[in-house]
């Protein structure tokens, strides 16, 4: 078999008259991946800025070809999207990581949140409001400890189905944040119109801040802001001391990033959670 490295965008874009050939062929593996169960979720711990303590944890989806190696969600997530197979198969990570929750709730007696990324196709694409209240009443998982991620760099502006959809989530209970803040084009106007709760900063702006004054500033001034409006605020891809420090400096209120954990299998969690350095 070809030796492809993870991550290597060659494998998803060969000569042009191959494309779509491969691209079904891959599509229909997804699929099979997702009937048979394959693909696997981790989970990566949001600290508090103060305690330094879990107090949520992103779901993050994963799919391994046997002759590939794994395969970034930033490859398959879009044909999935492309495909509509976003549909069934977010319903498959929701119903997961609500099952997920419920247990460690269960052996924990307490709340941790639980972030899902959700793709805007789904919001638009199904009756995805359904879907969220039977994942919660099947598993039992109360809507306050779940969170539902949205990136801006897809479009969703205006949209008032969407914006429906948003509004509902958040009467349930569930907290709706949004991802990659910074990186899109419509951020300002999806804060004025959208019911976000958590502001999710790229961490291009975490990393960014080392670079310099203005770096920094421009940091500092996307917590502020956030805070301004009464969202809570985390920091994505923290990686230093340096972060940290500057990031607890400012007020944000939660960390994510490899300096404290990567994402992990949730047996690891559990045991994270069960430990003596328990939160
Ligand atoms: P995201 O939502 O921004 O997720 C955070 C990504 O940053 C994850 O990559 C995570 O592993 C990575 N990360 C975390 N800490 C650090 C750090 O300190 N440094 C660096 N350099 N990276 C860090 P991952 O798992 O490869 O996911 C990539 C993207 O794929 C996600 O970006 C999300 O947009 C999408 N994705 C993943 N799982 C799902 C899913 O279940 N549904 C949907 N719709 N999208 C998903
Ligand atoms: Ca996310
Ligand atoms: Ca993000
Ligand atoms: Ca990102």
């Amino acid at each position: 078999a070809k030796q492809v490295a993870r991550g290597d965008f060659r494998f998803f874009k060969p000569e042009a008259n191959e494309r779509a050939h491969r691209w079904l062929a891959l599509e229909g593996r997804l699929r099979r991946a997702l009937e048979q169960e394959t693909l696997h979720l981790v989970f990566q711990p949001l600290v508090d800025a103060r305690t330094l303590r879990p107090t949520g944890f992103e779901t993050l989806l994963r799919w391994t070809l046997e002759e590939h190696g794994p395969v970034s969600p930033g490859e398959f997530i879009p044909m999935a999207e492309e495909t509509g197979l976003i549909i069934p198969m977010g319903e498959w990570v929701l119903r997961k990581a609500c099952q997920q929750a419920a247990r460690w709730r269960a052996q924990t007696g307490h709340c941790y949140r639980m972030a899902v990324n959700v793709s805007p196709i789904q919001i638009t694409g199904s009756d995805f409001v359904a879907t969220v209240r039977t994942s919660l009443r099947r598993t039992g998982l109360p809507a306050e400890c779940l969170e539902l991620e949205i990136t801006e760099r897809m479009l969703l502006g205006g949209q008032r189905r969407v914006l429906q959809s948003l509004q509902a989530l958040r009467d349930l209970g569930v907290g709706l944040s949004l991802d990659d803040f910074g990186t899109g084009y419509s951020a300002l106007s999806y804060l004025r119109q959208m019911p976000f709760s958590v502001l999710k900063i790229d961490r291009s702006f975490v990393q960014g801040a080392a670079a310099g004054p203005r770096g920094e500033q421009l940091l500092c001034s996307i917590i502020g802001m956030a805070q301004g409006l009464g969202l809570r605020v985390v920091a994505e891809g923290v990686e230093t001391e340096a972060q940290v420090a500057l990031l607890q400096r400012e007020g944000c209120d939660l960390l994510q990033g490899y300096h404290f954990a990567r994402p992990m299998a949730a047996e690891a969690v559990t045991r994270l959670l069960q430990g003596p350095e328990r939160p």
